[in-house]
């Protein structure tokens, strides 16, 4: 199978649909979003249809719960706490809300695991930093060999080999070897992080055993635009377009 992989879309409509476009080249038969398809940009609604009508899965990111009420918005910092309030406000029950908090923290198939920020702690939502984080998450693997990530809004990959040892990479593409486990952090579609606005998407081929990440550029003024016009942060928007 190849799987489309992605995550963080937060809204980002223009985003989302160039990922979407690159993807229709990848021959994907199934796509996977690990969390936060809404959150800090102007298109929840659109963005969660789309998502929703791919074919596969997704699992709950901190912002897809905290605007279905199920995760408390004081964890949040005060752009991301507008934002939810306003996505809050901008969907129903019928519009995204409904298919939100029904979101799962932990999708596994026999191809991979999934969830937004660590595997060993899901509903905690917290960052995979470094390689004590990823320690954890690893021993929760068990027998399964890859756990797909997001929720930093930066991509990479942390491969632990069979004595242990663990390094890290920062995108491009990996094989995926018998024997090694690995924790692929796919990045953000809506909001990427690591200086590079471009959106970020993940192509996992299970049978090729290749991982690739990617980016496509898109149009950052227009998201950027819309989330003004909006009347969230105009920072919100700043952001995208220096990727940070
Ligand atoms: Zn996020």
């Amino acid at each position: 199978m190849r799987y489309g992989i992605f995550s963080d879309v937060h809204s980002n409509l223009e985003a989302l649909e160039a990922v979407l476009k690159a993807y229709e080249q990848e021959k994907v038969g199934q796509y996977y979003c690990a969390g936060d398809i809404v959150g800090y940009a102007a298109d929840p609604r659109e963005c969660v249809a789309k998502v929703s009508s791919l074919p596969g899965t997704a699992v709950a990111g901190n912002h897809d719960w905290a605007a279905a009420g199920l995760f408390p918005s004081e964890y949040f910092n005060s752009f991301a706490r507008q934002a939810i309030a306003w996505t809050k406000s901008t969907l129903s029950e019928s519009s995204g809300l409904g298919y939100l908090a029904a979101l799962q923290l932990v999708c596994r198939n026999p191809d991979l695991v999934l969830a937004h920020g660590t595997l060993h702690g899901p509903q905690f939502f917290d960052y995979m930093l470094g390689f004590s984080e990823a320690a954890a998450t690893f021993a929760a693997l068990g027998q399964d060999n890859i756990c797909f990530v997001g929720h930093t809004h930066v991509a990479g990959i942390i491969i632990r080999d069979e004595s242990g040892g663990m390094r890290q990479e920062t995108g491009g593409s990996c094989r995926i070897v018998k024997g090694k486990k690995y924790i692929v952090n796919v990045g953000s579609v809506g909001q990427p992080r690591d200086r590079d606005p471009r959106a970020a998407y993940c192509v996992y081929d299970s049978e090729a055993s290749m991982v690739s990440i990617k980016r496509v550029a898109y149009d950052i003024r227009k998201a950027a635009g819309k989330i003004a016009e909006n009347g969230l942060p105009a920072y919100l928007g700043e952001r995208l377009l220096t990727g940070t």
